[in-house]
């Protein structure tokens, strides 16, 4: 097994843009942690340093019940690979979020009412007013970067982009998040722009699908804010919803038009948020949220396992199995790998401890998950690459000329069930969950069980 100092690998929960952050079980505790590494030799001239150090600089003096927490850190360990290589890395071992992401959540069980996303929206806030408070902006905030507990509640994490700085000029983020004075080059605030993606974040919680793919004037939805005419927004928002404009409350609207003004002078200071009219209105008890994620988590469960589905029944062009190759899918032609001998695989386990709303059980054989998952590549991505020692596979697809990376792995669950979950690497959160959906339906009669009872 690798390991990591006094830490187990027991599997990679997700990789960013620096790190690969690992599910890590403590060698003398038993205690589970995301351990996010960082090699030391990626050739960033010293610059790898600093990113690791602000961020560790930051966390270390952070505690609060919405923020994720930095249990351990060190620059002198190794990095020991199962198969007896290893390398010197940075590492940080942080409080597992457990629950997953907030917006796979969404994504699978469907939009929140208003309600339900005040009650994350006063925790987002609370961990916004302590950072804040602390002089401390987040600057990468996205729906990647908000995790659930195993409780439901909401855990900000990747502090890696966050500044003590009260004026910052330098273009950290992702682009779809950025408040418009970050496109524009101009020195910002970080506290102002962590809020204006904030309204984002909220208004995806409602409406389930991002208020403009950027905040500048040439996006054909973000023009009308920056035109001063949030009522047009609001008509192109509410075309396809049920109850047209009413779709969401006047309080609401009046909220988001005003957190996503293109002025930052005209945006409400977190203070300001907090009074307004749809911040202050009732907001359902921890019990009501809990029965609520509970039933849509049932219901999700249900959902997954289609029984009276079809297998897809095709063989799989072997090659694709041999060796660590990047093959090309839709109709590209696989490479001529099939006098190789197939490799010998390790099945990794399922942790029960760590869920995520983008894997489902099967009790088909191994062989058989696999398989589908090669055909499923084969047809639906744009390149995949299959790994040499587990049974995963690292999945390329461009969809609506939006590119999403994903690893898909397969892990012993016991009881002769097997989980299939998606892991989004990155490129965009919604095509990865419509991707996961087709996925889920390509494995049709595959996908026939519930996760098994752990002991
Ligand atoms: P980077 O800073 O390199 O972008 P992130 O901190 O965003 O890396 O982590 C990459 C991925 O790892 C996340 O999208 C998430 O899926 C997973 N991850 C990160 N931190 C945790 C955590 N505390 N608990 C569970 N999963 C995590």
């Amino acid at each position: 097994m690798a390991t990591c100092g006094e830490w187990n690998l027991l599997r990679t929960l997700g990789s960013g843009a620096y790190s690969e952050v690992k599910l890590a079980r403590n060698k003398t505790s038993g205690d589970l942690c995301a351990l996010k590494i960082m090699k030391k030799d990626m050739g960033y001239d010293g610059g790898m340093d600093d990113i690791v150090k602000n961020e560790v600089e930051i966390m270390k003096n952070l505690s609060h019940p919405n923020i994720i927490n930095l249990i351990d850190f060190s620059d002198t360990e190794q990095y020991k690979q199962a198969n007896g290589a290893s390398e010197d890395v940075f590492y940080l071992a942080l409080e597992l979020a457990n629950g997953g992401e907030l917006f796979d959540f969404i994504a699978q069980t469907g939009k929140f009412s208003e309600e339900v996303a005040r009650f994350y929206f006063h925790q987002l806030c609370d961990a916004f007013e302590y950072l804040h408070g602390n002089g401390i902006s987040h600057r990468d905030m996205k729906p990647e970067n908000i995790m659930l507990d195993n409780e439901f509640n909401l855990k900000l994490a990747d502090f890696g982009f966050s500044s003590n700085q009260a004026k910052n000029e330098s273009r950290k983020g992702t682009d779809n998040y950025m408040a418009p004075e970050i496109h524009l080059g101009q020195k910002y605030s970080g506290q102002c722009v962590d809020l204006f993606a904030a309204g984002i974040i909220l208004f995806i919680m409602v409406a389930q699908h991002p208020p403009f793919n950027k905040a500048s004037p040439k996006d054909p939805h973000y023009k009308t804010i920056s035109a001063n005419r949030p009522d047009l927004f609001w008509k192109l928002h509410s075309r396809n919803k049920p109850g047209g404009l009413e779709f969401f409350s006047p309080e609401f609207r009046e909220l988001i038009s005003s957190m996503l003004s293109f002025d930052p002078v005209h945006r409400p200071s977190l203070a300001e948020v907090r009074s307004s009219a749809w911040y202050t209105a009732t907001v359902p008890s921890y019990d009501e949220v809990k029965e609520e994620f509970n039933q849509r988590k049932a219901a999700l469960d249900e959902s997954s396992a289609q029984e009276d589905q079809p297998f897809p029944t095709e063989e799989v062009d072997p090659s694709v199995f041999t060796r660590r190759t990047v093959h090309r899918g839709v109709g590209g032609e696989l490479e001529d790998a099939t006098k190789l001998p197939s490799l010998e695989r390790n099945c990794v386990e399922y942790v029960p401890e760590f869920k995520r709303y983008t894997q489902f059980f099967s009790k088909s054989d191994l062989e058989s998950l696999f398989n589908t998952l090669a055909l499923f590549a084969d047809k639906v991505t744009t390149e995949f690459e299959f790994s040499p020692e587990e049974y995963s596979s690292t999945l390329n697809i461009l969809q609506e000329e939006k590119m999403v990376s994903m690893t898909v792995n397969i892990l012993d669950a016991g009881d002769d069930t097997y989980c299939v979950e998606a892991v989004k690497n990155n490129g965009d959160r919604f095509v990865f969950n419509d991707v996961y959906n087709k996925m889920k339906q390509f494995f049709g009669g595959h996908a026939n069980a519930s996760e098994p009872a752990s002991e």
